[in-house]
């Protein structure tokens, strides 16, 4: 008998997992209420191997990756700029996270080289080395257009019969859920709402809304052929600007004043300013975008205690659209009985803040 599953959320995790349910023989119906602004429907985000000493989190990049790949080839769309990506590592911590993560790229068998200040302005000669230890150049890497690959990603859905529909979700009594307050039941419920989890399930999973701004630069003069970058010492990140897009930058940490219009944190801009002299870093716009994080900076994907057909995904602290594919194997796998989660994954996991 066909299985019948309701997802709720029809960001990047949802509508992963929604398609990898339907090419496994279930029914699916994919709801969600179109909340703006969404991080899934961002115009680009970063395609990176590279997580430290995780080897969990390595293998599930690669594996997402390589998902991102097979999707787009199915769809048709070309949403990947394999432009690669530069792991910077000098300004604060150099070292140990980027050492770590050559170490785990390299064991997965994907590309990945370290370079040393002469080789990195060789390769790069609009980056300036002068306090950097060392770079690890992914060029396998790069970027995805999001909304696009999102967009895709719906019209594979939709041609296998999984459209999405526009809706509110609460759950519902005796494992239901409520679509519009309309109880519906299914053999699996399936939560992908991003950082509402913790609303709609208060005191039962430890998901918050945290936010991180970004801003869109004036210009890049290479801009078409250059990496992706990220100094995770110095909690920055870049995504250089395509024919029609500019170039956005990142302070990778989490925003907790309003950012001053049209300006740049001076630790941005000093920054850039050092390493990329070249780079017109006047800001053109800025954006404040939302994501899930959790409280160990671990995500989430696993039953719901209390119930027994209720799941969740999410909580990745703003790393899942590259592990989106992978993740929603795991799922499903677990879905089919073929193998649990990972239990550091589990919704009920203790937290490092101790019981609430
Ligand atoms: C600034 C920033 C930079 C990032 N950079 C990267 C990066 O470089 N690389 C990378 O891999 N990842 C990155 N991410 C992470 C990635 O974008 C997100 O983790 C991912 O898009 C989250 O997808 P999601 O499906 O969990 O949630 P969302 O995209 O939030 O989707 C959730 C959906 O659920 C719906 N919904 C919510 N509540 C309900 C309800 N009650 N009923 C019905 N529908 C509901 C919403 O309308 C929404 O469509 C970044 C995130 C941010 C914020």
């Amino acid at each position: 008998m066909t299985r019948r599953a309701v997802v709720v959320g029809a960001g990047v995790l949802g509508a992963c997992t929604a398609l990898e349910l339907l090419d496994r023989g279930w029914s699916v119906d994919v709801v969600d209420r179109g909340d703006p602004g969404t991080p899934s429907r961002a115009d680009t985000r970063i395609l990176r191997f590279s997580h430290g000493a995780d080897e969990w989190l390595t293998r599930s990049a690669v594996a997402g990756i390589r998902g991102w790949h097979d999707l787009e080839r199915r769809s048709g769309a070309g949403f990947i700029e394999t432009r690669g990506v530069l792991v910077l590592a000098g300004d604060r911590a150099p070292g140990d996270w980027e050492r770590d993560s050559v170490a785990q790229v390299r064991r997965c068998g994907v590309p990945v080289r370290e370079l040393d200040p002469a080789a990195t302005a060789r390769r790069f000669p609009y980056l300036d080395p002068r306090g950097l230890a060392f770079a690890v150049w992914e060029p396998t890497a790069g970027v995805i257009r999001a909304g696009e690959a999102l967009r895709a990603l719906h019209e594979l859905l939709a041609g296998h019969g999984g459209k999405v529909h526009r809706a509110g979700c609460r759950p519902g009594p005796d494992d239901t859920v409520l679509v519009d307050g309309t109880p519906l039941g299914a053999d699996a419920v399936i939560w992908a709402v991003g950082a509402q989890a913790g609303q709609l399930f208060p005191g039962r999973v430890r998901i918050r809304a945290a936010h991180q701004d970004s801003y869109r630069l004036a210009g890049d003069p290479a801009a078409d052929t250059r990496p992706a970058w990220l100094d995770v010492g110095a909690e920055l990140y870049g995504i250089p600007g395509a024919p029609g897009r500019t170039t956005k930058v990142v302070l990778d940490v989490e925003a907790t004043t309003a950012p001053a219009p049209g300006l740049l944190p001076s630790r941005l801009d000093e920054y850039l300013h050092r390493r990329f002299p070249d780079l017109d870093h006047t800001v053109r716009d800025q954006e404040r975008c939302t994501y899930a994080a959790t409280d160990d900076d671990v995500p989430v994907l696993g039953r719901l205690p209390g119930t027994g057909t209720h799941w969740l995904i999410g909580g990745d602290g703003g790393i899942a659209f590259k592990h989106a594919p992978a993740w929603a194997g795991i799922l499903a796998d677990a879905l089919d009985g073929r193998r649990a989660p990972p239990r550091r994954l589990a919704v009920d996991r203790p937290s490092p803040k101790g019981p609430a």
